[in-house]
């Protein structure tokens, strides 16, 4: 199989792999779609088994910040760096300058920031290199982290779900959370904040018994979260929690959450349309931390300070796009994710058009 019949490949604009001997690098950068603006998507360091299993992460990671950029209504297109690496013990500042060079020689069509594996300090290596790096700290234009505007975004996302699809408010709600890092959480707090009851599992112990003791969340092991008899399923792990294996053990009636790629593929997101679940669209819902990254974007281009206002007046609007793809895939009957697929398309298609009439 080439690279060009990868069920994932749908039209990259490029595909750059990028090594350099002396740091280690090994890295892959794709850009899916740059009809909107600069492709942007962040760096997941990842000790991946294989190039071909990091390059399909790639593609299909680039692929859906283009589609999530455009859901956010941002002047951006889409794309995403892996680094093949453990970031627990293969992490250096010559790895991370590396990568700066990597993204550099691309001139400005795609902007990094961080992503699992990958924090604001290990961005600052790479800042040295280039200047197409957003998510970091201390200058005036800095976003610093984004995890807590896309917990914020998540949490707006869950509780119009369950207003939807239980009509009722968080009070009592019960939701799993699979993953309680960055995003999962603030998620946690925010929803344990307004009166949910919280059912967490990570693979990390740590993580899990300290958020655990903010909130009060029960505890279960990893593989125990998707039998959980909960209202909602929040996916804010790695890619792939809905599939075959778990779809018919996960009982919640709405599934909201933060990761990426949240379906193991297209069949996943129907099983759901028949089961009666709600599915918020993973890029539609989590689209609040590239919305505080487009912020940083857009201040260091014009040279002005961060504007939290921007970013506010953008999340509230994804929202509303949540609400939009929720209300179109009602009245037509169909699943949640196709019409967000089908939005998504129809405004990069219409960005490209425009590109080329011009
Ligand atoms: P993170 O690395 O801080 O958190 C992920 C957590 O999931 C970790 O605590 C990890 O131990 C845990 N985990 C991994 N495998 C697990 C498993 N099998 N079961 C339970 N827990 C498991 O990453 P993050 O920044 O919180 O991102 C989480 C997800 O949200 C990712 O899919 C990421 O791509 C997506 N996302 C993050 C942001 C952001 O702003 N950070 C924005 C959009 C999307």
């Amino acid at each position: 199989m080439t690279l060009f019949d990868s069920s994932a490949f749908e039209a990259h604009e490029g595909v750059h792999s990028f090594f350099d001997e002396r740091s280690g690098l090994k890295c892959i950068v794709a850009v899916h779609s740059t009809a909107r603006g600069p492709a942007a998507g962040g760096c997941r360091m990842w000790p991946y088994a294989s190039a071909e299993l990091a390059l399909e992460d790639a593609l299909r990671l680039s692929r859906a910040m283009s589609y999530k950029n455009a859901m956010a209504d941002l002047d951006l297109g889409g794309g995403k760096a892996v680094i093949i690496g453990d970031s627990r013990k293969d992490k250096t500042p010559a790895l991370f300058e590396a990568f700066g060079r990597a993204v550099e020689t691309l001139g400005g069509r795609y902007w990094t920031a961080e992503d699992v594996g990958v924090s604001p300090a290990d961005l600052t290596h790479a800042r040295k290199q280039t200047r197409f790096v957003a998510g970091l700290e201390g200058h005036a234009a800095a976003s610093g982290d984004p995890s807590p505007v896309t917990a914020e975004g998540v949490f707006r996302g869950v509780k119009l779900c369950v207003a939807r699809a239980l009509g009722r408010d968080l009070a009592g709600v019960t939701v799993a959370i699979q993953g309680v890092g960055h995003v999962g959480a603030y998620l946690a707090e925010k929803l344990h904040a307004a009166g949910a009851r919280l059912v967490i599992a990570d693979v990390n112990e740590q993580a899990v018994a300290e958020v655990a003791r903010r909130t009060g969340a029960q505890v279960v092991s990893p593989g125990a979260i998707f039998d959980v008899e909960a209202d909602v399923f929040a996916p804010c792990a790695l890619g792939g929690a809905v599939n075959a294996t778990t779809l018919s053990r996960i009982t919640a009636k709405v599934i909201a959450g933060g990761a990426n790629n949240q379906l193991a593929d297209a069949e996943a997101g129907r099983q759901l349309f028949d089961r009666g679940v709600l599915y918020a669209p993973d890029y539609v819902i989590n689209g609040g931390g590239i919305i505080n990254v487009a912020g940083e974007i857009r201040a260091l281009e014009r040279d002005e300070a961060f504007d939290p206002a921007w970013v506010e007046a953008k999340l509230a609007r994804l929202t509303q796009t949540l609400e939009e793809v929720l209300d179109r895939a009602a009245a037509e009957n169909r699943p949640t994710h196709e019409v967000a697929n089908e939005i998504a398309k129809a405004r990069i298609a219409a960005a490209a058009a425009e590109r080329l009439a011009a």
